[in-house]
């Protein structure tokens, strides 16, 4: 399936210069929607996940499914103050300033095998951030799976040496 024909650009979003690349209109095609998990889970299968992690927002889309399809609990990684329980929290730099993500301290026991989804990989540093929080609550990480990865922004080179599975480049 052509899935770049389902995902929708739209330029100078969320400011001027900068392609967005919309996954709604895929989320809103039944066999696109369909085509992305079925295949991101074939091609995690043999990872091995006991936990898919998501990142807020657009990873709780596809992490969620692709989770329930390989037989794996769901963890959300979230924007700061969302989370009702005691958090682990880590900050990174954006282009201009820094964020933060926080996850339930007790969401990872040590040892357990992680996944990172995200809808989409750019320069790295949320996936990065996020693996960092995996690796020091002593849990395994396994690998990452983006649907869409923008190969000039170089992201997968932030990242540990795992295996990093995509279904669309730009
Ligand atoms: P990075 O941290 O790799 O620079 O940016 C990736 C994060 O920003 C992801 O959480 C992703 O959802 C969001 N993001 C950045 N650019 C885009 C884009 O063009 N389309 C979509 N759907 N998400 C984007």
């Amino acid at each position: 399936m052509d899935l770049k024909s389902l995902i929708r650009e739209i330029p100078d979003f969320p400011k001027p210069g900068i392609l967005f690349r919309d996954i709604t209109t895929l989320l809103r095609d039944p066999e696109g929607l369909r085509y992305t998990i079925d295949t991101l889970a074939d091609k995690c299968a043999d990872l091995g996940a006991d936990y898919v992690v998501g990142m807020e927002s657009r990873g709780f889309i596809f992490g969620a499914p692709l989770a329930y399809k390989l037989g794996a609990g769901f963890i959300p990684v979230r924007k700061p103050g969302k989370l009702p329980g005691p958090v682990h929290a880590i900050e990174y730099e954006l282009e201009y300033g820094m964020d933060r993500l926080e996850v339930h301290q007790d969401a990872f026991q040590s040892g357990c095998r992680i996944l990172i989804v995200d809808d989409l990989i750019a320069t790295g540093g949320t996936a990065q951030a996020t693996a960092k929080l995996v690796q020091q609550s002593g849990c395994h990480l396994v690998g990452f799976g983006f649907i869409i990865e923008l190969r000039d922004l170089k992201g997968r080179e932030r990242l540990p040496e795992v295996p990093i599975v995509t279904l669309v480049d730009y």
